[in-house]
């Protein structure tokens, strides 16, 4: 799966505060808990009983607001020494049969219980029918009514445990079955499942579909996705590639540019892992209401159609995407679907392998030559980020049950697992990685493994013990900083060591990690390499004798070429070349790493942002890289966000913002007749406008009383500049809103005019839809509501946020009880209120610490501690700003 995690915004992402211990599992013989989660235990307890598994699958879908089906369950079972339960959510049994005789549903809405006498040693059958409403919140199988033509789409997602909310099943990664579909639809619907349709036939009104028999998945990685969706087809390569998306928007889809990077990951994975892909076709689907960004479903995948619709042709960074995209989900065809984790503690892994084989895809198979760049930027400075917080957690840690399966989506688990393999590979080497990895999917395919058989593939290839390496980087939260010291004798480094340390006490683990040192010298407007040396340290202290007698360096980078996970101190004299001679850093993947070294310096409060916003202002329209570019455009748009939080209104952000608005549109100018880089540019002007006069520009290329040469403005920056604008609460816009919502009737375009409404700086607009967001029995489907969550309380308003700020703090508990795991995500991270102060600090820290801990979840509590670390950050920030 690939989340959607928005470009240097703090991550809030909820994840197990504590790590209690799991109860053994051999103590599960008391009776299921009667809720809507499956414990490990009670999971272990199934899955060492249960075995053979097959579901027969029958539908019938009418486009309606409810579907029904019946599924044959066969199964063996070892014991009848005690009940056996089948998960099946919210569904209204129509009959159970259990060995061929009926019996009475034992059922309390979340599973089915199946009594000892009823059951036989050996094969069972069990057959539910059923019926269900679809689901509109982005799990189970997803129903969406097309606002622009009225069709009926639907589609399946199950990860983490939601197959239940489609058919009856035992819900648990370690239960491989096959499954065998038949499903009756509308005449006019496409059905996309494992396998391709071996029949379809007409069956009254409607079309009765049937499916070959799948090989063994979790059920997590089965799917169904059926509606009116248009189909593109490609038989060039070696397996057939198919692509659906709504009919409403297949204009805005690129087929070719899909079945290119298709197409070319393909081989790319057949050929690096020695192992063929083994689910015959390739099928991609692009549907509506996705909570998130890609779900690896066998060879069904389906992606977040908001990220891959393009109203203009497609920029670089849109391409790019796609390709990581498109790869990271095709990794999982063989590490996840081929071979599954057992419970969800493995999902770091996992996501880890996928984002560190998408993004090695990417460089590799892709014109994206610059893709680890990309991960530097997008995907490891999250890790890091999130890594320093209080709340950071091990890579690998307990899951007790389904509700936590997905606490800890999050960057640690994705790009900070990603780094570590990408360490592991440096350290083991590159034939040896690949070995071991080989190895694991022929030794485990089409079964599930943990932890340790993935590690012990990689040491049995590497002929080296990795059990230090696993505690050290996989049981042990933290991110070690390096520091380079050295001296200078005689014009030459005499005597140079590499120091490590931890954040603190309470994450005291140093690491062995293999990194490249590397010297420059300024030499006129260019740094030139002096000497670059490969090094595996450990420790506190390690010794670089090889960097004695190079030329004394005005620059040291200890993490040359990106190979460690780790923090990079600069020395002094390093980081005011830094700052004083970026732009004369040839290498980009080193100029991104000092922008990040000074970056970092700002959220740590050791750089005024106010001094960073200088060196931004002197290089970044000088920047040539298009993917660095992107990067710094992030930090000027978060430094804006930083001044908003502060205080919008004071002379110094005034002055600031105008300038950074004057930045952006110039640039925007000067590069007429580059696309990237003149839409990128445009795009971080809408992201920046604020002032009277850059609002008035807006409203004038809005109704094209002013253009930009060599820029179409296309419906996104329609929607882009309206949201701006009522954000603002410029004049007349509201009424640009209707209008913009009569003419642009899509999906899209009511989401975009939900965000322009909400962000309105109006406090009776804050109040009626923070009801809607409070108010769980609302009829807006939950994409809905995450916009409302999102746009409610733009930085610049905390004034507004201030106004109901107690009150949302206050409603947590209630909140948290009554609402799921997936709303409560979205709700942390956009609705826990900060306000950059010291008392905004001290409230958080009162509903952190003083709320009783039994009244909040896990992830809600963590969400809490994230947002008061970044508040507190903030206000570091604000002391630390020398112009105010
Ligand atoms: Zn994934």
């Amino acid at each position: 799966m690939k989340t959607c995690l928005p470009r240097l915004m703090p991550l809030a992402a909820a994840t197990a505060l504590a790590f209690a211990s799991i109860p053994s599992v051999h103590a599960a013989t008391a009776a299921r808990a009667d809720n809507a989660f499956l414990s490990q235990a009670d999971a272990a307890a199934r899955a060492a009983r249960v075995s053979n598994v097959d579901y027969a699958l029958d539908f019938t879908l009418t486009g309606k607001e409810t579907f029904s089906g019946r599924t044959t369950l066969t199964f063996d079972l070892k014991d009848t020494a005690s009940p056996l339960t089948v998960d099946l959510d919210k569904a209204t049994i129509r009959s159970l049969s259990v060995n061929g005789k009926t019996v009475a549903p034992q059922y309390n809405g979340w599973f089915i219980t199946l009594a000892p006498q009823d059951l036989a040693r050996g094969r069972n059958t069990v057959v539910v029918a059923y019926e269900r409403p679809h689901s509109t919140n982005g799990e189970g199988l997803h129903r969406m009514i097309d606002p622009v033509d009225g069709r009926v789409y639907t589609y399946s997602h199950f990860e983490p445990a939601a197959a239940h909310q489609m058919f009856a099943v035992f819900d648990q990664p370690d239960l491989k079955a096959t499954y065998q579909v038949t499903v009756s639809v509308p005449a006019d619907w496409q059905v996309i499942s494992t396998t391709r349709e071996a029949n379809v036939a007409p069956a009254g009104d409607l079309r009765r579909w049937a499916f070959a028999r799948t090989k063994k998945l979790s059920p997590y990685n089965f799917s169904m996705h059926a509606g009116p969706y248009r189909m593109w087809e490609d038989t060039s390569g070696k397996y057939p590639m198919r692509l659906f998306a709504r009919q409403s928007v297949a204009a805005q889809i690129k087929p070719a540019e899909w079945f290119r990077y298709t197409k070319a990951g393909l081989a790319f994975f057949d050929d690096y892992f020695g192992v063929p892909y083994q689910f015959e076709k390739y099928d991609q689907v692009l549907v509506p209401d996705f909570l998130y960004g890609a779900m690896e479903n066998a060879a069904a995948i389906t992606f977040a159609e908001r990220g891959f619709m393009y109203k203009a042709d497609m920029t670089a960074e849109q391409r790019a995407r796609l390709a990581s995209v498109i790869m990271h989900e095709m990794a999982h065809q063989w590490f996840g679907d081929l071979v599954t984790m057992q419970w969800w503690n493995g999902l770091w892994l996992n996501e880890s392998f996928a984002s560190f084989m998408g993004t090695l895809a990417t460089a590799e198979a892709t014109e994206f030559k610059d893709a680890w760049r990309a991960f530097y930027s997008e995907g490891k400075q999250h890790a890091y980020e999130q890594d320093q917080k209080p709340t950071t957690h091990p890579i690998e840690v307990p899951v007790p049950s389904t509700q936590n399966a997905f606490d800890n989506i999050d960057a640690i688990t994705y790009s900070k697992g990603a780094s570590t393999l990408m360490q592991l590979r440096h350290l083991l080497g590159a034939d040896v990685f690949r070995k071991g990895v080989h190895n694991y999917l022929v030794k485990y395919q089409y079964r599930n493994a943990k932890l340790d058989d993935f590690i012990g593939s990689l040491g049995q290839a590497a002929g080296r013990d990795l059990t230090g390496w696993t505690k050290e980087w996989l049981y042990q939260p933290g991110v070690n900083t390096i520091a380079a010291t050295y001296a200078c004798k005689d014009g030459k480094i005499a005597g140079f060591t590499l120091d490590q340390s931890a954040a603190s006490r309470a994450f005291a683990t140093l690491r062995e990690q293999r990194v490249q040192v590397a010297a420059f010298r300024l030499d006129g407007k260019e740094y030139k390499l002096e000497r670059n040396i490969a090094v595996t340290y450990k420790g506190a202290k390690t010794a670089v004798p090889g960097m004695n007698g190079a030329a004394c360096p005005d620059l040291v980078y200890p993490n040359y070429g990106d190979w460690g996970f780790v923090k990079v101190q600069l020395d002094p004299r390093s980081f005011d070349s830094a700052r004083s001679h970026l732009a004369a850093v040839d290498d980009p993947l080193l100029r991104a790493m000092l922008w990040q070294s000074l970056w970092d310096g700002v959220r740590d409060g050791k750089l005024p942002l106010n001094d960073f916003l200088a060196t931004a202002l002197n290089n970044a329209p000088q920047e040539k890289d298009y993917t660095l570019l992107g990067d710094v455009l992030g930090k000027v748009v978060a430094s804006k966000r930083y001044l908003d939080l502060m205080d919008p209104q004071a002379a110094y952000a005034q002055a600031a913002t105008r300038q950074l608005e004057d930045m952006a549109w110039t640039a925007t100018l000067a590069n007429k007749g580059d696309d990237n880089f003149q839409r990128r540019w445009f795009g971080a002007y809408i992201s920046l406008a604020s002032s009277r006069d850059a609002l008035d520009r807006l409203a004038a290329i809005l109704d094209g009383k002013q253009t930009v040469d060599g820029l179409a403005i296309n419906q996104d920056l329609r929607w882009a500049i309206i949201g701006r604008l009522n954000r603002y609460n410029y004049p007349g816009a509201a009424a640009l809103v209707d209008a913009e919502q009569a003419r642009d009737k899509s999906d899209t375009g009511q989401a975009a005019a939900l965000a322009a409404v909400v962000s309105r700086p109006d406090p009776a607009v804050k109040t009626e839809w923070l009801g809607t967001v409070h108010d769980l029995q609302t009829k807006l489907p939950f994409s809905k509501v995450r916009t409302a969550m999102e746009h409610l309380y733009p930085a610049e308003q905390h004034a507004l946020g201030e106004q109901t700020a107690a009150a949302r703090l206050a409603r947590l508990p209630q909140l948290d009880k009554a609402a799921g795991p997936v709303f409560m995500r979205a709700y942390g991270r956009a609705l826990i209120p900060s306000g950059c102060t010291p008392a905004s600090v001290k409230r958080l820290q009162a509903a952190a610490y003083n709320t009783d801990k039994d009244l909040l979840s896990a992830g809600t509590r963590r969400a809490l501690l994230d947002a008061l670390q970044e508040d507190q950050r903030c206000v570091v920030i604000r002391q630390a700003m020398t112009a105010q």
